[in-house]
Order: C-alpha cells, then sequence, then structure tokens
C-alpha cells in the first residue's frame, strides 16, 4: 500500500475509534468551538510531532509549526504573517495559558546555518531570509564556543533559536501584556531525538534541564 493510501486508511481508522468513541467531544466541538489551553511552536520536521511525541488528545493544543520552530519579530508592514497571524489568534482569540516554543536536535533549518549560504538560487528563496531569524542564535554560539565541533554547535544553536524566539514572542504586545499580568507563561522546551530526552528551560539556571521524568 502507498504512502497516501496509508492516510486514508489512517482516516478511516481514526473515525471508527477516536471519532466515534468520542462522539460528544467532538459534537463539543461543533458546537462551542476549540478550547486549548496550550500552544506549540514546533518545528515542521515529520519526526517532531508535538501531539504525538506529548501523547495529547485533539482539541488540547494549539499547533504553529514552521521551519525550525521560529517565532519572528513583531513586525507590522505589510506580509504573509502566517506564524503572527496563528500567534495572535492563539493568545487575543482563543486566550491560551501557555505558549511553548519547541526546539529540538538534528534540525535541518538550525543546520542550514552552519553551511554555504545560497540566497536566492532555486531552492534558497524563502529559507535563507526566514532562518535568518536565528541568526543571532547563530552568532552567539560562534563567538561563545569557537572551539567545540559544528554538532556542539548546532545543538548549543538549536537551543539557542529557542531563546531567541523567547525573546520575539515579547515583541508582540498582546503577549507582553499577559506575560506581565500572569494570564499566559512562556515556556522554551528541547526535544533530542537521539537521546529520547525533553528538557526545559529553567530561567533561574539559564539552562535547558533534562525534564525528570524522561
Ligand atoms: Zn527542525
Amino acid at each position: 500500500m502507498n504512502s497516501i493510501e496509508n492516510l486514508k486508511t489512517g482516516f478511516k481508522n481514526f473515525r471508527n475509534d477516536a471519532f466515534e468513541c468520542k462522539s460528544e467531544l467532538w459534537e463539543n466541538f461543533v458546537e462551542n468551538g476549540q478550547d486549548p489551553k496550550i500552544a506549540v511552536v514546533a518545528c515542521s520536521d515529520s519526526r517532531v510531532d508535538p501531539a504525538i511525541m506529548m501523547n495529547t488528545d485533539a482539541g488540547e493544543i494549539f499547533v504553529i509549526r514552521n521551519v525550525a520552530n521560529l517565532v519572528p519579530p513583531y513586525d507590522e508592514n505589510e506580509g504573509y504573517h502566517g506564524t503572527s497571524a496563528a500567534l495572535e489568534y492563539a493568545v487575543q482569540h482563543l486566550r491560551v495559558e501557555h505558549i511553548i516554543v519547541l526546539g529540538h536536535a538534528y534540525c535541518g533549518g538550525i543546520n542550514s546555518l552552519f553551511g554555504p549560504r545560497k540566497v536566492g538560487v532555486e531552492g534558497h528563496f524563502f529559507i535563507p531570509p526566514w532562518m535568518s531569524i536565528a541568526e543571532p542564535a547563530h552568532r552567539r554560539v560562534r563567538a561563545t564556543m569557537p572551539n567545540a565541533s559544528e554538532a556542539e554547535q548546532a545543538r548549543a544553536c538549536e537551543k539557542g533559536a529557542v531563546m531567541v524566539s523567547l525573546e520575539n514572542l515579547m515583541t508582540f504586545s498582546c503577549v507582553r501584556k499577559k506575560v506581565y499580568k500572569s494570564e499566559l507563561r512562556l515556556h522554551g522546551w528541547y526535544v533530542d531525538i537521539k537521546a529520547g530526552t525533553l528538557s526545559c528551560y529553567n530561567a533561574d539556571s539559564n539552562q535547558f534541564e533534562i525534564d525528570g521524568d524522561t
């Protein structure tokens, strides 16, 4: 069976299982809409689906996915601000109480910062300008650990990019106001897909610390 047919079969299984068995849940979704308390900014990488990794149910997390799980700085200029629009919806309309920026190891987007820059050539029109959001993290890593291997620098840059995204979240006035009023909390998380661990940023230690249960 090809992979497209797998998806159709997967939907049938979902309909017969999760949908039919939880008909009240889905009726409630239709009648009252969604009410997630948590938004997650995750990478588009097929290996790091937050709903699968966090074992969540439908309606539990509002997921925003893009290349390298980045949050751009607030920008009022015209454009197709997909990530910012989704964030605005999550914060202003859904009134989520938490935003998690979920980074991950072996991120292709972050890795592209370490290779030769191919700006404006076919296949590289949109990725370099998007990845420039993480450039401060890349510069920081190069400056603070110049003698580390490229792999070590990449792992540090993946975590650094989460921090840049958390900083950029605070450039959105709707986020800033709610954080100051303690109506919204921001979290930086990082999944190591080799070790199978989840690390959470601890502001007190200024470190990503492996969650005790993983
Ligand atoms: Zn990634």
